[in-house]
């Protein structure tokens, strides 16, 4: 009986989705116990890779995570990928889905969303400058996958970001915001030296639909209306014919939106050193580039305008084109979870298909023992505090599941002992977040003669030697 025995779960992932759910699972389970495998060496996911080094209060949740850690019932797993991924030419994972399921009883998949959406069309794979956001603000955080990317803005003073999220906003708040500021926070110096040379001063973010219809959230717009120094630019008649259009209909949060950006528009100074602006109704058709050395010179942008009902409305070209100089560009229209080899996975969704976080196959047949959580589970959508109510969501699944006898994986509960030990013996090198503290104080020391948070480590060989 199940009351009495132990409850063995494997957490693939140590982002908020993975933390969130172990949190909830270990309160609630007395006799549970969690073995969290994450792919790299260090924990938290897009708290560390994600979030902007200029936002150090959202990382607060970290605290959180430590104390989950610090549970005697948890072991965390770094370096150490689980679940080879389906695209091909992946590299094969250090373990397989099926080597946990002999040992757990309950395997939760939060392993994110590592690929990024592309907007497919001309040169925008080949040219120098064109880039996807997520590669930039993986490469500035010090993701080690990223730090090869080929990053240079001293050669041209005009970026755009095409779409209009958080994350849009983030990069062009870090090609904006005066150095000395940044300098104060855990940006990596790599990218401080970058900045440095830096000759971005102009930047467009580009939506392919209206104001109404923008994804970016109040505080990150007020925070880019703050730049100093710096011009912002919309089409006010736009704004003013959308708002009168929706009328009554706007919800609170969008009314604020709104009257930000007006107030936005009323009180920007003319003329500053730097700019940036909203550009709507556009889509983007193709990048040019300098045919002698491959770099990004201008982009077309197709005209749109609005169609179909309000909260459904689509963007439709009208034939009309235009042309934006550019020397850089940065696609930023979502992020894209990828399947693992025999896990199922809703490639139209991009999600691995679950109902309440427990996952089913094509056929909606439930997969005993199989969880999802965080951006995996939803969609790469979501601030952390969603992905926490939705992680808490999955936990009590999870605990409802064991509790009520419902069938898990059919293992030997052996945990994750066995599961080391042939990881030992092949020389892998496992991190345990004793080791991943360890290099956390290094990284706190090397920023304090920065004058900063923290340094990052940014190859994964650097963050293992920091433990040795
Ligand atoms: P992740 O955080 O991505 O965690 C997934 C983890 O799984 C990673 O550690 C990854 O290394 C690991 N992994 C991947 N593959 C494997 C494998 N095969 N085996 C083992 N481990 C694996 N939210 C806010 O509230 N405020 C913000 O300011 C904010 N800024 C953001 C900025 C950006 C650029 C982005 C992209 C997101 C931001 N968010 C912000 C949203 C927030 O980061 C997400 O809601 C949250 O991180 C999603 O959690 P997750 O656990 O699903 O995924």
């Amino acid at each position: 009986d199940r009351v009495s025995r132990s409850f063995k779960v494997a957490v693939v992932g140590s982002g908020p989705g993975g933390f969130y759910t172990a949190h909830r699972i270990l309160k609630q389970v007395p006799q549970s116990s969690i073995d969290m495998y994450e792919a790299l060496p260090v924990p938290h996911g897009l708290v560390r890779f994600g979030v902007a080094p200029d936002h150090p209060e959202v990382k607060n949740v970290i605290n959180t995570f430590d104390e989950v850690a610090e549970n005697p019932n948890f072991r965390f797993i770094g370096n150490t990928s689980v679940g080879t991924f389906v695209t091909p030419g992946s590299k094969k994972a250090d373990l397989e889905v099926a080597d946990l399921a002999q040992h757990y009883d309950a395997i939760l998949l939060a392993y994110g969303a590592h690929e990024d959406r592309v907007l497919g069309v001309p040169n925008e794979k080949s040219l120098r400058g064109v880039m996807a956001a997520r590669s930039f603000v993986g490469f500035y955080n010090g993701l080690p996958s990223e730090q090869d990317l080929d990053v240079d803005l001293s050669k041209t003073d005009t970026a755009v970001v095409i779409g209009q999220g958080n994350v849009a906003l983030d990069v062009a708040r870090i090609l904006l915001t005066p150095l000395e500021d940044l300098k104060k926070t855990d940006l990596t110096e790599k990218m401080i030296k970058i900045l440095e040379k830096s000759t971005v001063k102009h930047v467009h973010v580009i939506g392919r639909r209206g104001p109404l219809e923008v994804a970016f959230t109040s505080k990150e717009l007020r925070e880019m209306l703050q730049l100093p120094g710096t011009t912002f630019h919309m089409d006010r008649n736009l704004l003013a014919s959308e708002m009168e259009r929706a009328g009554k209909s706007l919800d609170r949060p969008r009314k604020r939106l709104m009257g930000l950006l007006e107030k936005g528009i009323k009180e920007s100074k003319p003329n500053q050193p730097k700019s940036w602006s909203l550009q709507f109704l556009r889509s983007p058709l193709e990048f040019s580039g300098d045919g002698k050395d491959g770099t990004l010179k201008a982009i077309k942008l197709g005209i749109n305008r609005l169609e179909g009902e309000d909260n459904n409305r689509r963007a439709a070209a009208t034939g009309a084109k235009e042309e934006l100089e550019c020397g850089l560009a940065f696609r930023s229209i979502g992020y894209k979870s990828v399947g693992i080899q025999g896990v199922p996975f809703d490639s139209r969704k991009g999600i691995v298909p679950n109902v309440d976080g427990k996952v089913i196959d094509e056929n909606s047949n439930i997969v005993p023992g199989l969880y999802a959580s965080g951006w995996l589970k939803r969609g790469p959508i979501g601030v952390i505090a969603s992905t926490m109510a939705d992680a808490y969501q999955t936990a009590d699944t999870i605990i409802s599941d064991w509790t009520r006898g419902e069938p898990m994986l059919d293992s030997l509960s052996s945990g994750g002992a066995p599961v080391l030990d042939i990881l030992r013996s092949k020389g892998h090198k496992v991190v345990s977040y004793q080791d991943w503290k360890k290099i956390e104080q290094k990284e706190f020391e090397m920023g304090t003669r920065l004058g900063k948070p923290r340094e990052k480590f940014v190859s994964v060989d650097e963050m293992l030697k920091a433990i040795d």
